[in-house]
């Protein structure tokens, strides 16, 4: 039986790791994502991992000690994920953040879990590739936490998600052993896809420390196109009609009038003069000129005004609008950002139901979204002393959940369930889905001590 000096688990942890910190500051940051969800009370401590070596001491002593690991990359998730509390240890990969190695013939890259998303792509650029899989946070979000969000972003409209750009994994079990998934090959079926199932886990099944990126030919040529549209149901019926053509827009991004005005506010850009509503679309590739013609042509019927631009620094500015949304609203007030996913098909009734919910709860929602892969992101914006986990903030979270169930949609796109969305999982799953999940997780992680109480 082991014997816990005064202060329990957690401070045998901390007394016997290589680099931790109790310092208060430290304590109260790591407590928190970029959410804004707010949990009780601040975690016991931080342990820095340097090395896999780190992470393995560290798991061993929290099974020994019982210890409820928080595995943290940056901190920026959505959902309340990389939060801890009182009685936890977040343990902190930031620091493992070397790109080991870039294959340009295999178009792999070998990088350890905190090596920034922006990062991997700077590197893969030198070889004229690219990673697919590009969040707007990828200047602040790192490789691990993609991995455990299964993050999407703009590109993913053509290339996919994480998971299609993740060949194979390391990653420390609760009990410090080190687990191998996936494989260096473009294809491979042997066994059961452990390496899917890590990615999507939200560090409740093992800590990544390493990982194999794919990374693609970067497209010779760009053409990007703006439109302004006089409300949100023209964009999004724009959008499907984009879809409808069989045009295939490496970004497909839709902006509501708000959140434009807001993003002006922060750059000092006129977006919103020139509409209430705005569709980002670029196509890529040896076609990009003739697909750019097909989806304007799809748009025409819809839009106030287009622009067209094949120059990359244009391109870049009008690009800048959907990555600085999120930081503009957060301008405004707390937000909580909803993440459901309709099919794409269905994208204009899920714009007008969320301005439904609006009008109907008077609460503030503002609207951008993955317009190709049907994903929106409903922004409730409240004041910066109200909370968005009660009251209405949270109710009107239930709301969209609802309507994207009955949209035939689901309640997370990209973002996970962290601990912001657990209410309405198992609803969306399924009872036999989730006692199977509760299964897969006690395989992994019999103790529970991975990140409880997120995920599932
Ligand atoms: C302005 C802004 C824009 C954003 N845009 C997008 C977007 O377009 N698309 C998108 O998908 N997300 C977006 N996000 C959300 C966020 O950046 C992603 O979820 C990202 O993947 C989180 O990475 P991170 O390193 O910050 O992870 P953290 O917040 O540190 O952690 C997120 C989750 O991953 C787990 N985790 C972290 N590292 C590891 C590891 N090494 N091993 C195991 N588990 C780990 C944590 O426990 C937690 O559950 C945005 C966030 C912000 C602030």
């Amino acid at each position: 039986m082991t014997t816990l000096p005064a202060g329990g688990g957690a401070a045998a942890l901390l007394a016997a790791c290589r680099l931790v910190s109790t310092d208060p500051e430290e304590r109260a940051r790591a407590s928190v994502d970029r959410s804004g969800y707010v949990p009780g009370g601040v975690p016991d401590g931080i342990v820095y991992a340097e090395s896999v070596d780190d992470v393995v001491e560290a798991l061993r002593l929290a099974t020994r000690y019982r210890v409820p690991i928080v595995p943290r990359g940056a901190g920026t998730g959505l959902a309340g994920g990389s939060s801890a509390t009182a009685g936890n240890v977040v343990l902190d990969v930031s620091r493992m953040n070397r790109i080991l190695s870039i294959d340009p013939v295999e178009q792999q890259a070998v990088v350890q879990p905190g090596v920034l998303n922006a990062e991997v792509n700077a590197a893969a650029s030198r070889h004229g590739l690219f990673y697919a899989p590009d969040p707007a946070s990828t200047a602040i979000c790192s490789i691990g936490g993609n991995v455990a969000t299964n993050a999407g972003g703009m590109w993913c409209a053509k290339y996919g998600v994480t998971r299609e750009s993740v060949l194979s994994l390391q990653a420390v079990l609760a009990d410090g052993r080190i687990l191998t998934t996936g494989r260096n090959t473009i294809k491979g079926v042997s066994g059961y896809d452990l390496n899917a199932l890590l990615i999507g886990s939200e560090g409740t099944l093992g800590v990544v420390v390493e990982a194999t990126l794919r990374l693609r030919p970067k497209p010779l040529r760009t053409a990007t196109v703006a439109a302004y549209f006089a409300d949100a149901a023209a964009a999004a019926q724009a959008a499907s009609a984009i879809i409808a053509a069989r045009v295939q827009p490496a970004i497909l991004e839709f902006i509501d009038g708000g959140t434009l005005a807001a993003v002006d506010a922060m750059m000092g850009t006129g977006h919103a003069i020139r509409g209430n509503a705005f569709l980002l679309a670029q196509t890529d590739g040896y076609g990009a000129l003739l697909e750019q013609q097909v989806l304007v042509e799809a748009i025409t019927p819809f839009a106030l005004s287009i622009e067209q631009t094949d120059d990359d620094a244009r391109a870049a500015e009008l690009v800048a609008a959907r990555r600085n949304a999120i930081p503009a609203l957060q301008l405004l007030g707390r937000v909580s950002i909803g993440d459901i996913g309709v099919p794409r098909k269905r994208l204009a009734e899920a714009v007008a139901g969320l301005a439904e919910i609006s009008a109907r709860t008077g609460v503030k929602i503002f609207v951008i979204a993955h317009a190709a892969d049907g994903n929106l992101h409903p922004m409730v914006v409240v004041g910066h002393d109200e909370s968005i986990t009660e009251g209405p903030a949270k109710a009107a979270l239930g709301e969209m959940f609802h309507l994207a169930r009955r949209l035939g949609g689901t309640l997370t796109g990209e973002h996970g369930i962290g601990v912001l969305k657990q209410d309405w999982l198992k609803e969306e799953v399924g009872g036999l889905s989730l006692e199977l999940q509760h299964k897969i997780k006690a395989a992994f992680d019999p103790l529970g001590i991975l990140n409880p109480g997120k995920g599932i």
